[in-house]
Formats: structure tokens, C-alpha cells, sequence
């Protein structure tokens, strides 16, 4: 009896890329990325980081060279998170909310540059 915490990880598939794919270029870059992804019952936080707050630093550094290496970022991404960097627009139509004064800046903003081109 240890008192070894179980840490969940999220399960990974290696694959094989041609180096001078565009995908392949930045494999060190998709390795980091997927390295920052929090467990999956775990979405608040990144394990490797060890913060409480995700996107966390490692991913978001991962996630702009993926957007810079013209990926799609969605693609590397489970879908279960997807909310988190992309939160779905808010259905405030029924449901009476005190507007915020300020437009509120979602974490994900700059994630939509991709979407740009
Ligand atoms: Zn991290």
C-alpha cells in the first residue's frame, strides 16, 4: 500500500509522418501538444504542468506553432476539450443573464486566427 497517486493519462497513438509533411515539421510540436492535454476526467488542468487553469502555458506555446505550421488545431485536439479553447456561443436567448460590462475575453480568442485564412 503506497500512497502512489494514480495519475489518469490520456491514451495516445504514435503514427508515423513523412518529415516533410506539414504535420511531420512540426511532430516534436504534436508531441507537446498532446504531452499538455489534461486527463480525460481531468479537464481543469494539466498534469505535466501541474496547473489548475488549462489551456495551460505548454499548450497554448504548442498550439500557436501548430497555428503557425497552418494546421488545424481541432485536429489534435479531443473533442471533449474542444469546448474549453472554443467555447460554444452562448444560447442567452431564454435565459436572462446580466450582461457582463466589458465583452469577456474567452481564453480561446486568439485560437480563432486560424479560421482566418
Ligand atoms: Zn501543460
Amino acid at each position: 500500500m503506497g500512497g502512489s497517486r494514480e495519475i489518469a493519462i490520456r491514451e495516445v497513438v504514435a503514427v508515423v509522418l513523412a518529415a516533410d509533411s506539414p504535420a511531420g515539421r512540426v511532430a516534436d510540436v504534436l508531441d507537446d501538444l498532446a504531452a499538455h492535454l489534461p486527463p480525460p476526467a481531468q479537464q481543469w488542468g494539466c498534469s505535466l504542468c501541474r496547473t489548475e487553469c488549462w489551456p495551460c502555458a505548454g499548450f497554448d506555446a504548442a498550439a500557436q506553432k501548430v497555428i503557425g505550421a497552418r494546421l488545424r488545431l481541432a485536429e489534435f485536439v479531443p473533442l471533449d476539450l474542444h469546448p474549453r479553447l472554443w467555447p460554444p456561443p452562448e444560447q442567452s436567448q431564454d435565459v436572462p443573464q446580466p450582461s457582463p460590462p466589458q465583452s469577456t475575453l474567452s481564453p480561446g480568442t486568439w485560437f480563432d486566427e486560424e479560421s482566418r485564412h
